[in-house]
């Protein structure tokens, strides 16, 4: 199967890849860079029993269980009173098992390419649904938009054009304005790459997400499945372990997450292969190099589960925490690190000017990458719970990798490594100088 890849200049190019992850990863034998290393890591948290590390056939638990036993290859110290590493903790999450369909007139789409279903959607099946046209632009204003919510039945499929152009009017997102559908079944086009989530409730409407190019001129019919069960309360686990220093109750704290958004239906699957096993193999990497070379003050290592839920692994850990939030000395949080050609980005780097001068004296010195990247405070990861608890922390991040956010080809077949050697030498060297 070939797929056809835009890139940002324009220029088109082939690539060959599937959907979804080959059933059967090759695994790098005897990695001999660093690269190399957290090719074969980003390949074990990607194949095809993983199913995204998400909420369908265990995949998460399957990751935990992979982390759990490099912790303990790496002789790790586990937090739990009799030595084990995961901190249980539960949450509701809405899911797609088995079984998805949406057929447009005569053609049937495929899933995670052609369309997505929105994560807070509920069960839905019709067949040969007749479609009703709706031009949202043309609706003035929100007692206007009032009166077409009271107009949408469940007796046909609703096409729901320029959706954008009411969003902006109300000034209201796209997922909170599907919110206010009612029940039945509606087709959003998106001009844009289709980009999915997760949702912990469920909404009243069934919502799908078709990519523009792949609807048809004029859209008759919709013969459609989606199957969904909501999970009240999905166990997750956080996986910690430490490495003792030679002062044992101060910590140096490196993290990262390692949940993605699992599959939609049984063929889309979301592998997350930069976001965020590249992260986790980062981690990884470091917990194996310092379990080997201890350092002054000890370090803590923790894979959150709950992060695409809502950072939930973390906030859970900030309200539990397995070790004094007071001991820990600073907190580095590993996200997205494939492409790293273009330098790392640095959260919250603006609040702790002393580190982030550490970071840029060892890259000056071993010239390891072309750029770090200053940024305030922002709650897109991990370490916003602990900031807010007053603990130091740096939330990083490699400039590039991030054009398959969220969606299937986020895969192991097409991650671009580029310095991710480099930048994981950097971070080691930057752990070094905080102790
Ligand atoms: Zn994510």
């Amino acid at each position: 199967m070939a797929l056809i890849i835009f890139s940002v200049n324009g220029g088109a190019q082939v690539k060959k890849l599937p959907a979804t992850p080959a059933k059967k990863t090759v695994f790098i034998k005897n990695p001999r860079t660093e690269k190399e290393w957290i090719k074969a890591q980003i390949d074990s948290l990607t194949c095809f029993k993983m199913h995204g590390r998400g909420y369908v056939y265990n995949g998460k638990d399957e990751a935990a269980k992979y982390i759990v036993k490099q912790f303990k290859e790496y002789k790790l110290k586990g937090l739990n009173k009799d030595g084990t590493y995961t901190q249980g903790f539960s949450f509701p999450v809405n899911t797609f098992p088995g079984k998805q369909i949406l057929t447009v007139n005569d053609t049937k789409l495929k899933a995670g390419e052609e369309y997505l279903i929105d994560p807070a959607s509920p069960s839905w099946t019709g067949e040969n649904m007749e479609v009703q046209k709706i031009n949202l632009g043309k609706i003035k204003d929100s007692t206007a938009w009032k009166e077409t919510l009271a107009e949408f039945d469940q007796t046909h499929v609703w096409y729901l054009e320029n959706s954008e152009a009411l969003c902006t009017k109300l000034k209201i997102r796209l997922d909170k304005l599907v919110r206010l559908l009612p029940k039945g079944c509606f087709v959003i086009p998106e001009q844009n790459k289709l980009t999915w989530s997760l949702s912990r409730d469920t909404m009243p409407a069934t919502v799908y997400y078709v990519k523009e190019d792949h609807l048809p001129k004029k859209l008759k019919s919709v013969t459609g499945e989606v199957r969904e069960v909501l999970l009240d309360k999905c166990s997750s686990y956080n996986i910690a372990g430490i490495i003792p220093g030679e002062v044992k109750d101060t910590f140096i704290a490196i993290t990262s997450h390692y949940d993605h958004l699992g599959m939609m239906g049984d063929s889309a699957t979301f592998a997350g292969a930069s976001d965020n096993a590249s992260g986790v193999a980062m981690m990884l990497s470091l917990a194996n190099y310092f379990s080997k070379h201890p350092q002054h003050y000890s370090l803590l290592f923790v894979a959150f589960a709950g992060e695409e839920a809502g950072l939930l692994g973390a906030e859970f850990f900030t309200w539990h925490p397995l070790v004094p939030l007071k001991s820990i000395k600073f907190l580095t949080s590993i996200g997205v690190m494939s492409d790293v050609s273009n330098g790392i980005t640095v959260v919250n780097s603006t609040d702790y000017p002393i580190e982030l001068e550490k970071m840029q004296q060892v890259n000056t010195k071993n010239s390891y990458i072309k750029e770090i990247r200053s940024k305030g405070q922002a709650a897109n990861s991990n370490h916003y719970y602990f900031s807010n608890f007053g603990v130091p922390s740096f939330f990083v991040y490699s400039n590039g990798g991030k054009e398959h956010y969220h969606d299937v080809f986020d895969a192991p077949e097409l991650i671009n490594l580029s310095n991710v050697g480099a930048a994981t030498r950097l971070l080691m060297d930057f752990i070094k100088v905080l102790n």
